[in-house]
């Protein structure tokens, strides 16, 4: 191993706004098995001529240089990153790594019943599940899949196996779900676990379904405030989501929306994508490419020096407020 204390020195990654980065989402495929109407309505397509996606040791090599820069929280999303074939071997390398102390994954669940237990056993002790809808025939018709019943066992699997923090992850989507917001509140009642509101951003793909089905997130928090839930007070360090608690529910509810005011204000998070592209913002133009510095251990503290210098090109906010979302065609091409 190589001495990198003259480059690290303690170092963290920091903006120029005094943004600070300790959390990494790491997109192990583009792939996906799901053909979600928001995200990838005709289902995946391979693009003709895109390079593979990272190898294992590469993604190694790449969670190692983070680590050394400050970052203890991955996850691991896609695509869907659970069809990835050594996604249990990714999981339990990148659990090892000197410095992570979480490792989550976002997931859509597909055959998490059986797998859960072997997602704890690889050290995920965090899992994000999207579920858009509780009714078995809207779930059908968002995700072109009848596999609603599957993932609610699988939540319960995950509770079995021990997995401590399970948020479940829903798209707000007007005139599919926002008819379901109390059975929403009502499922996490008994359970605790934390479901977030994710508000419907808008992508190069999907612009006319985002005008048909965009709903503020300010619904949700009229919904919630007007029945007795309190916003939680905001953890230094924390991300954008905002939380709810309610003395008569042990779950919690969430809140993501992204074109609320200052949503950028609290980023806490980068993404590489499943090429090694890092992406400094979600709806930034391109990526950076890493791959070249990941291909042997020796080029560590050359890549650690070239994620440094890339901070400075973190813009102040993303600009979907102006219909501009990047180059990002949908969030399953970076890792959302
Ligand atoms: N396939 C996995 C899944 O669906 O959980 C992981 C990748 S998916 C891109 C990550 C999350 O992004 C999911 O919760 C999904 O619902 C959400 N998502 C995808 N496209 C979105 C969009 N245009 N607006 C808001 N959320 C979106
Ligand atoms: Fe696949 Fe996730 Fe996109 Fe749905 S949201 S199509 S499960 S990547």
């Amino acid at each position: 191993m190589q001495d990198l204390s003259n480059i690290v020195g303690g170092a963290e990654l920091q903006d120029r706004f005094s943004r600070r980065f300790q959390y990494l989402r790491l997109s192990l495929t583009d792939v996906c098995n799901f053909s979600c109407s928001y995200c990838l309505p005709g289902g995946y397509r391979k693009q003709k001529g895109a390079p593979p996606q990272l190898t294992v040791d590469e993604t190694i090599r790449l969670v190692r240089a983070f680590a050394a820069l400050g970052v203890w929280k991955i996850r691991l999303t896609g695509g869907e990153p659970t069809i990835r074939s050594e996604f249990l071997e990714i999981a339990s390398r990148v659990a090892a790594i000197d410095g992570i102390r979480k490792l989550a994954v976002t997931t859509n669940g597909y055959r998490l019943p059986e797998r859960a237990a072997s997602y704890a056993q690889a050290g995920i002790t965090a899992i994000n599940i999207s579920t858009d809808s509780l009714s078995s025939e809207k779930f059908r018709e968002i995700t072109k899949h009848d596999r609603l019943s599957e993932i609610l066992d699988g939540i319960t699997a995950c509770q079995q196996a021990g997995i401590k923090a399970i948020k479940v992850n829903t798209v707000l989507l007007k005139g599919l779900n926002d008819d379901e917001l109390a059975d929403f509140v009502a499922f996490v009642k008994d359970r605790p676990i934390s479901l977030r509101f994710i508000e419907l951003m808008r992508t190069n793909d999907n612009s006319a379904y985002f005008e048909r089905h965009h709903l503020s997130g300010t619904k949700v928090t009229d919904m919630l405030e007007a029945s007795g839930w309190h916003q939680l007070p905001r953890a230094i360090g924390a991300g954008p989501a905002v939380e709810f608690s309610h003395t008569h529910s042990v779950g919690r509810i969430g809140l993501i929306a992204p074109y609320s005011p200052d949503f950028c204000a609290s980023c806490n998070r980068l993404r590489v994508s499943a090429i090694g592209k890092l992406h400094l913002c979600l709806f930034g133009e391109g990526g950076y490419d890493l791959r070249p510095l990941l291909q042997s251990d020796s080029m560590e503290a050359e890549l650690i020096e070239r994620i440094c210098g890339l901070m400075v090109h973190k813009t102040p906010a993303h600009d979907l407020h102006n219909g501009n979302s990047g180059v990002t065609p949908h969030l399953a091409s970076i890792g959302g």
